[in-house]
């Protein structure tokens, strides 16, 4: 296959691994088609310092229109991803830095005390996205390039990252034989070990998703006894943790810490 770059020159490879995001030009250029679907929602990221101690400890919210996800940074700062709807996102979004940091302190409940937004933020509308296939023509697919979940559960760059050690471990293993790393056997076989992770944690999140903006109340009960199990049981919250980082089945070598 042939890339070519903006700079005019050009690249022939037997193998072109499509890491450039939701947007995919290599996905286009291979002609994988995608089944998208777009959340009512949008995610509103943004950086800030604050005065209380985070402890290392990441805090979620959920509201009734999605999660309010505080993520520890190094020292008195924290990143923020705030689901909400279209028109709060566009509110909120009008706010300036002082305002905002007044109303991420009342969402954030003052845990971590006195709030200051730093600047730089990003507003990012949901959507839940499948590539119908992972590869084909010589070109793999990974990370948002294959698939695209709602920012629910961290879940989207440890399936990208996934991607990454399966196509490697794929590569390594035909160039050790002299084979062809490009080969549509090789692509067929990324796709089918790469498919049943990204369906299961899609189909997760994405449940999780319409829970919390279901009014349907035995849905919300379901949830609800679920994080209050999560909560109560501590081997059950550890091994929901080792699974969300690391599925325990066919884990691809470099994230079982070996070698390729
Ligand atoms: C608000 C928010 C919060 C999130 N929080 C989490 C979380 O807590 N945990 C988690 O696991 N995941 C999280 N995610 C998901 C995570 O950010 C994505 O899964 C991850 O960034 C996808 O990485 P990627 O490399 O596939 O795509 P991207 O990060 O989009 O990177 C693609 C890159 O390709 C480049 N590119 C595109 N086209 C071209 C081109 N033609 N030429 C050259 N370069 C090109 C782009 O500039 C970009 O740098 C979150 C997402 C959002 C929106």
């Amino acid at each position: 296959m042939t890339v070519s770059l903006a700079s005019g020159t050009s690249i022939q490879a037997r193998l072109a691994i499509g890491a450039d995001g939701r947007n995919s030009i290599c996905r286009i250029a291979a002609g994988i088609d995608v089944d998208s679907r777009a959340c009512p929602q949008t995610a509103l990221a943004l950086n800030f310092r604050h005065t209380r101690p985070h402890h290392n400890v990441s805090t979620e919210f959920h509201t009734e229109t999605g999660p309010f996800t505080l993520v520890p940074l190094p020292g008195l700062r924290c990143g923020l991803v705030c689901v909400v709807d279209r028109r709060q996102a566009e509110d909120l979004n009008l706010l300036d830095d002082a305002a905002l940091a007044e109303e991420v302190e009342r969402r954030s409940h003052s845990i971590l005390g006195t709030i200051t937004v730093e600047p730089g933020r990003g507003a990012f509308p949901l959507e839940v996205a499948t590539a119908r296939s992972f590869a084909a023509r010589r070109v793999a697919l990974v990370g948002e390039a294959a698939h695209v979940i709602p920012p629910i559960g961290a879940q989207g760059l440890n399936l990208g990252l996934r991607d990454a050690a399966t196509i490697a471990e794929l590569v390594a293993t035909a160039r050790r034989v002299g084979g062809d790393v490009g080969a549509e056997a090789l692509l067929a076989a990324y796709d089918r070990r790469r498919r049943s992770d990204v369906a299961s944690r899609t189909l997760a999140v994405d449940l999780l998703n319409r829970s919390l903006l279901t009014d349907f109340l035995p849905f919300q009960g379901l949830r609800g006894l679920g994080l209050y199990l999560i909560d109560q049981i501590g081997p059950l919250r550890r091994a929901l943790m080792r699974e969300g980082i690391a599925p325990s089945s066919n884990a691809p070598r470099l994230m079982r810490g070996e070698a390729l």
